[in-house]
């Protein structure tokens, strides 16, 4: 399964796997009073410090107060560099960088597990394989996922800063060391902006099939359509830069072009492109299309392609999970819809 997964990464690396999010807002959260990470000497970086559980011959000691997680640390890969950072505060920048911050409170705190997960899946800790690039995680959101720094943040959000980083410093906060587990492991929790009404099942889209991430329906998102118009002579010309042999002319192009099987949730899955037979994957990334959700109409000799949805579709709809909020759902609602099957855990539960 570990061999599947790196090889699912590398594919999804490939193909740009996590999105960045169009749109901008995030807020923040404050640590924990009683997290300040101190920066234990001896904790090697890429290890995840585990609980010690009190045996039972210990006495119990019922005024003590809970003490609180050991910080996890990560080796980031950035620019070339590697530096040591502390998930959770991280993860503040990791949230920023790939959801809205205008977005409602229980859709972030969906989002910063989804994210933490997906660390925790890399890091060597827990069988991961790490970055390819190096470290645990890297800061490319086309490679692991996007992150942003503050002076970046402060940029984008201007006067927003203050409030959107403390609103996403509590979602980080608010669920600090849950993660989405499958079979008591870290899930590839993978997510993408909107779906278009359906989620995407991993296998159509990588060959390799997760239980956990499978179609789901993925209601509230409306109409995310997008249209591109193409001459018949440019399209045959894209296409033909993309798939060599396809023979595609301004004149055949209409005729010659033409999604021939869908997936079941409805994406393009084998698409004729002249004389080649191409996936609606390889398409998408041809045409620079917003998902593979594409249909295709003539309108006076030019070609009108319309998407739904932005995104590979797979794992969680970063725009359903909002539509839940939006609706009552709390985050626990919106993770265990959209990964079928994964249950909610802390960091400090699993083992090593
Ligand atoms: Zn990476």
């Amino acid at each position: 399964m570990r061999r599947l997964c790196i090889l699912l990464c590398a594919l999804a690396c490939a193909f740009g796997l996590l999105l960045w999010c169009e749109g901008d807002a995030a807020p923040q959260a404050t640590p924990e009073p009683s997290a300040g990470p101190t920066y234990p000497p001896a904790l090697s970086p890429d290890r995840v410090s585990v609980q010690v559980v009190s045996t039972q011959d210990e006495p119990v000691q019922p005024a003590a107060a809970p003490s609180a997680p050991e910080p996890v640390w990560l080796n980031v890969w950035n620019e070339g560099s590697i530096e040591r950072v502390e998930l959770e505060e991280y993860l503040i920048h990791v949230v920023a960088g790939e959801m809205p911050a205008s977005y409602e409170p229980q859709a972030l705190r969906a989002q910063a597990v989804a994210a933490r997960s997906y660390i925790a899946w890399k890091l060597p800790a827990y069988g991961g394989s790490g970055c390819s690039r190096g470290g645990d995680v890297c800061t490319d959101s086309e490679h692991c996922m996007a992150y942003q720094s503050d002076e970046a943040l402060r940029g984008r959000w201007g006067g927003h800063y203050d409030a959107y980083y403390e609103k996403i410093r509590a979602a980080v906060q608010d669920t600090r060391g849950q993660v989405m587990v499958w079979n008591g492991e870290p899930i590839q929790a993978l997510f993408h902006s909107s779906s278009g009404g359906m989620t995407e099942d991993a296998q159509a889209v990588w060959g390799t099939a997760f239980p956990y991430l499978t179609s789901v329906r993925s209601e509230g998102e409306g109409d995310e359509q997008r249209t591109v118009r193409l001459s018949a002579k440019e399209l045959a010309q894209k296409l033909n830069a993309a798939f060599g042999g396809a023979g595609l002319t301004a004149d055949n192009v209409e005729a010659q072009f033409l999604v021939r099987s869908r997936t079941k949730s409805g994406r393009a899955d084998t698409v004729k492109v002249g004389r080649v037979t191409a996936t609606g994957k390889s398409v998408r990334a041809a045409l620079d299309l917003s998902s593979a959700s594409f249909s295709v109409d003539w309108q006076d000799g030019e070609a009108v392609i319309t998407t739904v949805g932005y995104g590979h579709g797979v794992g969680m709809s970063q725009v359903g999970a909002n539509a839940m909020a939006r609706q009552g759902s709390d985050y626990r609602d919106i993770l265990t819809h959209y990964y079928t099957g994964a249950a909610l855990a802390t960091l400090s539960d699993l083992g090593e």
